[in-house]
């Protein structure tokens, strides 16, 4: 089989024995991008050079008989809202053009300490706002089932770059719905930890209450393999959790559900839903009961809000966040020509560096905190929000884990919403609760929707620091479906 249809856990096994070096691997996915990406997009940054020169350092280590980890020499897409010192950051903004950080995140950081090989840095909708990758100043990405659809987002280049076998692995963000969207409509796993498992430093901040950094792959334990590289207590994030990280890997290989009890959320699943989606799930709840899963209905009458709650909360940091993009400190500078004020000057940058979806969320954002409009708008959402962790608190006094489809419909075509932002945000329908309370929620593949034959996801969302839940059940689904499919889902894509 060729080095890019490998798992992570095969090529960091493959490496580790000196079987494969990580220079022909990291070449191999190298080739691949240059094949594909003039099609979909994926990258905006492709570090050549700095991937075989990091793939050398971990075939050197490994001639020195250093003991290597289980990711050391494999290959991932990082999205490029991640600071990293020897590449451009831009966040998917044209104002952010040219930005080079003097520093790594955290998250970085950690992948380059598990001797991971960073091939470039991903698209993504501009600082993370979107569900489709449109947003991005540098060009919509494209599915790689159909490349006339959207591969979900924000973290679309990072699920398509997965998706088309450019990396075998890839970074995240999930601020409403970033990961596990772009994971569903893309036919992979995708999963957000719980707030404050994975470090914020260094992640260009949208919504800083929300914003939580996770893996995507093709498979569950790679992601949770992934998972464990990046995440744990970081004390240059103020909210970061003083826990060890879940057993994530463990509970991948272990794949099993005897006995787990699995709640179905009652209020997702009518109206606006795709029917194909939620065949798929009703057929991947059966699937989970003749697992020996005991399913029960649950019902979190909080969770109907959680949309214009969130549409709320997250456009009030932004506008709060984003005011340090002045022209003055990072990146584009328009109008600086001696005759103008500073305040000309900014007011001109931000005007042309901006994209039309990120002035409407400063906009929206700046009016729900304005004074007179704070507790009727931004006050009442944080209220919902309280209301949404008492439903998932009291759902899990019943159940271990709660499931729902990861979104209403497949993969849309590029366009449809793009002049619709309601439409747009109700991509994210069934991933922002878990966003707002902070639970961790994974998505993995359940099958292919009748009408379109694109792919659908699964949502598991478990307790705060239950992540492991969401890889235990996970797998199991995936180990089901998989046998029942005779490989995984992606090889039913019609263009790979
Ligand atoms: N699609 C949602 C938004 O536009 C969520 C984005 C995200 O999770 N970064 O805000």
């Amino acid at each position: 089989m060729s080095l890019i249809r490998k798992t992570a856990a095969e090529l960091g096994a493959l490496i580790a024995s000196g079987e494969v070096s990580a220079v022909e691997v990291a070449q191999a996915h190298l080739d691949r991008i240059a094949e594909v990406d003039p099609q979909i997009n994926a990258f905006l940054h492709v570090a050549a050079d700095s991937a075989l020169a990091q793939a050398r350092a971990v075939d050197e280590r490994r001639a020195a008989g250093e003991p290597l980890g289980p990711l050391a020499g494999v290959p991932i897409a990082h999205k490029d809202v991640f600071t990293t010192k020897d590449m451009p950051t831009t966040a998917g903004s044209k104002i952010l053009e040219g930005y080079r950080p003097p520093y790594d995140a955290t998250v970085t950081a950690r992948l380059r300490e598990a001797g991971l090989v960073i091939l470039g840095k991903t698209n993504l909708d501009e600082f993370a706002m979107g569900s489709s990758t449109e947003n991005s100043a540098y060009g919509p990405t494209r599915n790689p089932w159909d490349l006339s659809r959207i591969p979900g987002g924000s973290s679309g280049g990072s699920s398509a770059a997965v998706a088309a076998y450019q990396a075998p692995l890839s970074t995240g963000t999930d601020t409403g719905g970033s990961i596990r969207q772009p994971a569903a409509v893309t036919g992979i796993v995708g999963m957000k930890p719980t707030y404050g498992g994975s470090s914020r430093y260094g992640l260009i901040a949208f919504a800083s209450s929300l914003d939580t950094p996770g893996p995507f792959a093709r498979n569950v334990l790679d992601a949770a393999l992934l998972h464990e590289a990046f995440s744990g207590h970081d004390s240059m994030d103020s909210t970061s959790i003083h826990e060890p990280v879940p057993p994530v890997v463990e509970a991948a290989r272990r794949a099993d559900v005897a006995g787990l009890r699995v709640g179905v959320v009652k209020e997702f699943g009518g109206e606006g839903y795709q029917p194909g989606v939620l065949a798929r799930f009703r057929e991947a709840v059966d699937l989970l009961e003749s697992l020996g899963a005991k399913v029960v209905e649950v019902s979190c009458p909080s969770f109907g809000y959680a949309l214009p709650a969130y549409y709320l909360i997250a456009p009030s940091e932004c506008s709060s966040n984003l005011a340090r993009f002045d022209g003055m400190r990072y990146g584009l500078r328009v109008g600086d020509d001696g005759t103008r004020s500073a305040e000309e000057v900014m007011a001109l940058t931000r005007a042309a560096g901006f994209g039309p979806e990120v002035k409407r969320r400063i906009m929206l954002g700046t009016y729900a905190l304005s004074s007179g409009y704070y507790d009727a708008y931004y006050g009442s959402a944080q209220k919902v929000r309280t209301l949404i962790a008492r439903d998932f608190e009291a759902a899990f006094h019943q159940v271990d884990v709660l499931v729902s489809p990861t979104t209403p419909t497949t993969a849309f075509p590029i366009g449809e919403r793009a002049d619709d932002p309601m439409a747009m945000y109700l991509a994210d329908l069934c991933t922002i609760p878990a966003n707002l309370s902070g639970n961790a929620a994974i998505s993995v593949p359940c099958g292919l929707a009748d009408e379109d034959g694109l792919p659908v996801g699964l949502q598991i969302m478990a307790p705060v620091l239950g992540d492991d839940r969401c890889y235990r059940v996970g797998a199991a689904v995936e180990k089901a479906l998989e046998d029942r499919w005779g490989g995984p889902l992606l090889k039913e894509a019609p263009s790979l």
